[in-house]
């Protein structure tokens, strides 16, 4: 007879000592025009700056392989009828070369539907591993982000939600009651709060600029009490992040008790990003972190996930629109998620 604690601590001997990373060749299909802040150079430029960990680092590992994923994933997070309008305007497009837009920020190309499909794909591909025990965490580099597309429209260069679906897909694993997600992208995850709002077995908690696109922050909690959302002003000390994850977020999962821990890792908030926004109006998100405070913040949510869920994290790319600093930023945050290996 185990008490709990032996059962866990067998859990984590047999647990991989592993951090995955996980992204698709697909991803680089989906176009959106020159000048545009989400492109391939995005993924392209990270994917070389992790290299040097990716090759011969034991406890990194790249995932290129991939289970066949059910057919209607996307209908975990999104209405049939926005699915089929999506999949209908990318048949009904004539010239290969076009761009149809979805909203006045986001649209898509030839091979988009299958483009963003195989990075959700990734994503539930990393979720399905990691509650395995084949990886101890994992960082999934995708594009375009999903956290503003809802479920049903896109928005802010958002078609699918790939963090709404990989927690819909993670409550169907064994013993996957609660999922908690952390977002802390610089803007608000409007998305996420709409999707995930409706299912009372996932937290949602976002930190984010308060008076920026798309100005949809609100204090309430939703009609199941799961919805958190803390708003900073523009060029806060990197310390109120902080404040907020000891003193709101950290409480907030301590008492949800997630089996899983999902993050939106978006690297908006960086001082220097992004370098100039010429294409759209919105004023860009103003932010002092630097990558030791993303860090940091990454450290706190480790340090929930090792109390909670055996250190379970699937980290979901979002928003970073300076290359060079957003692949600085993710080589320091799949180091950190190592360090857990
Ligand atoms: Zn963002």
């Amino acid at each position: 007879m185990h008490n709990s604690k032996e059962i866990n601590s067998f859990k984590m001997a047999n647990m991989a000592h592993k951090t995955g990373v996980y992204t698709h060749p697909d991803l680089e299909i989906h176009e959106t025009g020159a000048n545009h802040p989400e492109n391939r150079t995005r993924i392209q430029k990270i994917l070389q700056t992790l290299q040097p960990i990716l090759n011969g680092h034991n406890s990194v590992e790249m995932v290129t392989s991939f289970e066949k994923m059910p057919n209607n994933i996307l209908n975990l997070a999104h209405d049939e009828q926005y699915i089929q309008r999506v999949l209908d305007t990318e048949n009904q497009m004539t010239d290969p070369s076009s761009l149809v837009y979805l909203d006045p920020d986001t649209c898509i190309s030839r091979g988009s539907f299958q483009s963003i499909l195989s990075g959700i794909h990734a994503t539930c591909q990393a979720v399905s591993d990691v509650v395995r025990g084949n990886y101890n965490n994992a960082f999934c580099i995708v594009r375009p982000p999903g956290h503003h597309a809802t479920a049903n429209g896109s928005m802010g260069f958002c078609v699918f939600s790939a963090i709404s679906v990989a927690a819909k897909f993670a409550l169907q694993q064994d013993n996957i009651n609660k999922v908690a997600i952390i977002d802390f992208d610089v803007h608000h995850g409007n998305g996420t709060e709409d999707i995930m709002q409706h299912d009372p077995n996932v937290l949602f908690t976002s930190i984010h600029q308060r008076d920026l696109w798309p100005y949809m922050h609100h204090d309430n909690h939703g009609p199941n009490n799961n919805v958190y959302n803390f708003g900073l002003d523009e060029l806060a000390d990197p310390q109120e992040y902080f404040n907020i994850i000891h003193q709101h977020i950290r409480p907030l999962v301590d008492t949800w008790q997630p089996d899983l821990i999902l993050i939106s890792a978006g690297f908006d908030a960086h001082k220097n990003d992004p370098p100039q926004d010429t294409l759209f109006n919105d004023p860009p998100g103003r932010q002092n972190l630097m990558e030791s405070d993303f860090n940091y913040i990454t450290q706190q949510i480790m340090d929930m996930a090792q109390l909670h869920c055996n250190g379970r994290i699937i980290s979901i790319l979002e928003g970073g629109y300076n290359p060079d600093v957003l692949a600085s930023c993710c080589l320091e945050h799949v180091q950190t998620l190592s360090r857990a290996n």
